[in-house]
């Protein structure tokens, strides 16, 4: 008989995936830490019995959280990322050799030392890479005492807006965000799934919210297996760049890097959203 780890994506609908063994399983002061091995995913851990990151489809939601910013403004040189205990997402960042200062600041240590032991995948190198800051603190305190206009790019890779998660969906937050980022600065923030309603209602929060506070507003989609309705969405708010219309392909291709999901092509079409989608965010 296989095990399965199971997660309940709306009232009447629950994924589950198949493990082998469970790596480790620990109650942190913020929330429930689980990680398990298993076959078609690899190893993956939850937090709060919600997936986070698994060894399959990581490279999905990591490229898209990180180089939608870089083509659209390859100048950036210092980026925040709030949360991403994982590694995943710095370990993208860290890869512009033209970023001079990462500081990521993560309310849980512990996802990140258990991420080194059981995700090398994500984790790995870099806490050492000399550009980096690790933080672990709340993001919405870091942002309220961060200097105006310190950084050009913050990235938001955070939970649901459960739990420590709550506070980086606010207003307030994402008006401090705005007073940290420099004049040419980008957010990149969770914007969940437009499918189950719960979910739907936290993207339509988020937008309405952010449209009111950055120039630039918009919404993009890409396809995350493993997360509910495997329909997932980021927000890309912009004081100067708009990410159609200001994406520089020729300039994002001469950094040189290969990535297994993202592409200039892709890029454009991530920010067509279907009608349903866009229905529901135009609504106030
Ligand atoms: N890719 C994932 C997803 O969408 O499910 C997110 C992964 S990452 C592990 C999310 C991280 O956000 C967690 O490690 C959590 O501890 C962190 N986090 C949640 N609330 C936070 C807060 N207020 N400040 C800093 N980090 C926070």
């Amino acid at each position: 008989m296989k095990k399965y780890y199971t997660e309940q994506w709306s009232e009447d609908c629950q994924f589950s995936i198949a493990y082998e063994e469970k790596l480790h399983s620990e109650a942190s002061p913020f929330q429930q830490i689980d990680f398990y091995k298993g076959e078609e995913f690899g190893t993956f851990f939850t937090l709060d019995g919600l997936m986070m990151v698994n060894e399959k489809d990581e490279f999905v939601y990591h490229d898209m959280i990180t180089h939608p910013a870089f083509a659209t403004n390859p100048n950036i040189k210092k980026v925040l990322i709030i949360g991403g205990g994982d590694g995943g997402t710095a370990r993208e960042v860290l890869r512009y050799k033209s970023v001079e200062k990462v500081v990521m600041v993560e309310i849980d240590e512990l996802v990140f030392r258990l991420s080194q032991k059981y995700l090398p995948i994500t984790a790995a190198g870099v806490e050492e890479d000399s550009r980096m800051e690790m933080i672990f603190d709340d993001g919405l305190a870091y942002v309220q005492n961060a200097p105006d206009a310190s950084f050009d790019l913050i990235l938001v890779d955070s939970t649901d807006p459960i739990s420590v998660g709550e506070g980086l969906f606010t207003t307030a937050f994402y008006q401090e965000c705005h007073r940290v980022l420099s004049a040419e600065g980008i957010l990149i923030n969770q914007h969940e799934s437009p499918y189950f309603a719960e979910y739907a209602e936290n993207m339509r929060k988020a937008h309405t919210k952010i449209k009111k506070i950055f120039d630039i507003a918009k919404v993009y989609q890409f396809h995350m297996p493993t997360y509910p309705s495997g329909h997932w969405l980021f927000g890309f708010a912009s004081k100067k760049f708009d990410p159609i219309q200001n994406v520089q392909a020729e300039a994002w291709s001469n950094f040189g890097l290969h990535t297994k999901y993202y592409n200039t092509d892709l890029h454009v079409g991530a920010f067509m959203l279907p009608t349903f989608v866009k229905e529901k965010l135009a609504r106030e």
